[in-house]
């Protein structure tokens, strides 16, 4: 069975073609730059990698020039698009409502759109991709798998803040964690590393990226993430501060005349490891930094610093959340690349862990979980 994964971005809109029976990914790619007079199509398959400019004004667009890669005559791996029998979207929010991923229907499609108010930069171009694709692929079952449905098992200790309870009954103002997939995906893995049932487990799952969240994941089930309301609580990111002091925002505002949209734009795309650093977002630059002897070294070295220092910080409150631990798994683009910092961090909580706690690297596939949950989705409704 053929399984089309879209995840639309605003400017971006990436797929992959799984045979989900094998379990393998037939072809995969991107459209890049999105509306943009210089958009252009990445289209990978068979060991042949294959650029090309294309016209693409819109996301309907988008999709079509993935349906076209895909049927093409000489690179293409299908004859029709309708051999494709489900498509699994990414979709970021799906608030309160979701907690699982779900056969789309126009009321869920309602329900995405109601949840753009809490996800405004994700949640539209993901809408945007499902339209599209039910009229591209005309009768094809749709499925939405959410990245924050995995938490919504949180207890409510957990998930509120300690504001008046009217935020959360007005506004659903708690919190709801994010890279949920991804969580979800990287402890079943594990489970099957450790050979033990995800059922008696306690995991802390670390998904490094350019964002970065944690979970404790207990029995299989997420009680806790350091992701909140949105994806800028927590750990220190890319270019997003992760916990702070509320207060830092007024006292900003008001020493610097910000207004709430550049206080946001600094603490989501001007702070974490490009704003300590100084020198990018990237992990890899900084650590190239790190090696220089000067103010800038100091200051790459102290975000990186500053960067194990909250996950570690964040393992501890977990061990005493989930009353014990027994895995640490890292994943995403700096938990996968960099061996070290897992070696750092294990011998870092040597005497507060066990010795039994296993510390191990489990490289995420979000596209392959959300073809899964497509496909068992389909098999159920048949
Ligand atoms: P995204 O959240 O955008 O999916 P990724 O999971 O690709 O991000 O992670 C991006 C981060 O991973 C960057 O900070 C990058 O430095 C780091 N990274 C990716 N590859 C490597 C590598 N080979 N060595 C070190 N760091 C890497």
């Amino acid at each position: 069975m053929l399984i089309l994964v879209i995840n639309c971005g605003s400017s971006s809109a990436k797929y992959q073609l799984f045979d989900v029976r094998k379990m393998s990914c037939v072809a995969r790619g991107i459209v890049e730059r999105i509306g943009s007079s210089r958009a252009n199509l990445t289209y990978q398959s068979n060991g042949k990698k294959l650029h090309e400019n294309v016209s693409c004004p819109d996301h309907y667009v988008a999709m079509n020039i993935i349906a076209d890669a895909l049927t093409h005559p000489e690179n293409g791996v299908i004859n029709s698009t309708g051999l494709i029998e489900g498509i699994g979207h990414r979709v970021v929010h799906g608030g309160e409502e979701f907690k699982e991923s779900t056969k789309i229907t126009p009321r869920v499609i309602k329900s995405i759109e109601k949840y753009c108010e809490l996800a405004p930069l994700h949640n539209p171009p993901s809408l945007l991709g499902i339209k599209a694709c039910s009229k591209i692929f005309k009768g094809t079952t749709q499925v939405a798998v959410f990245d924050t449905s995995f938490h919504q098992t949180m207890p409510p200790e957990a998930f509120l803040y300690g504001l008046p309870f009217r935020f959360y009954k007005k506004y659903g103002i708690r919190k709801y964690g994010f890279h949920g997939t991804s969580h979800r995906f990287v402890a079943t893995q594990a489970a099957k590393v450790l050979k033990r049932s995800l059922n008696s487990l306690k995991l802390v799952t670390c998904h490094l990226g350019n964002g970065c969240s944690m979970a404790a994941v207990k029995n299989g089930i997420s009680i806790d993430t350091t992701m909140g309301f949105t994806p800028l609580e927590g750990l220190l990111m890319g270019t997003r501060s992760g916990d702070l002091d509320p207060a830092v925002v007024f006292y900003l505002m008001n020493r610097e005349k910000l207004s709430p949209n550049r206080i946001s734009d600094i603490l989501n795309k001007e702070s974490g490891l490009l704003g300590l650093s100084g020198v990018s977002n990237d992990m890899r630059d900084i650590l190239k930094a790190a090696k220089d002897s000067g103010d800038s070294g100091r200051r790459a070295r102290t975000a990186i610093e500053m960067f194990i220092y909250r996950i570690e910080k964040y393992i501890g409150a977990y061990q005493a959340a989930m009353n014990g631990l027994d895995a640490v798994i890292l994943t995403a683009g700096i938990g996968e690349n960099n061996p070290w910092i897992i070696k750092r961090i294990e011998k870092d909580l040597k005497g507060v862990v066990s010795k039994r706690v296993k510390f191990i690297i489990v490289p995420t596939n979000e596209e392959l979980l959300i073809a899964r949950d497509t496909y068992n989705i389909i098999k159920r409704s048949k």
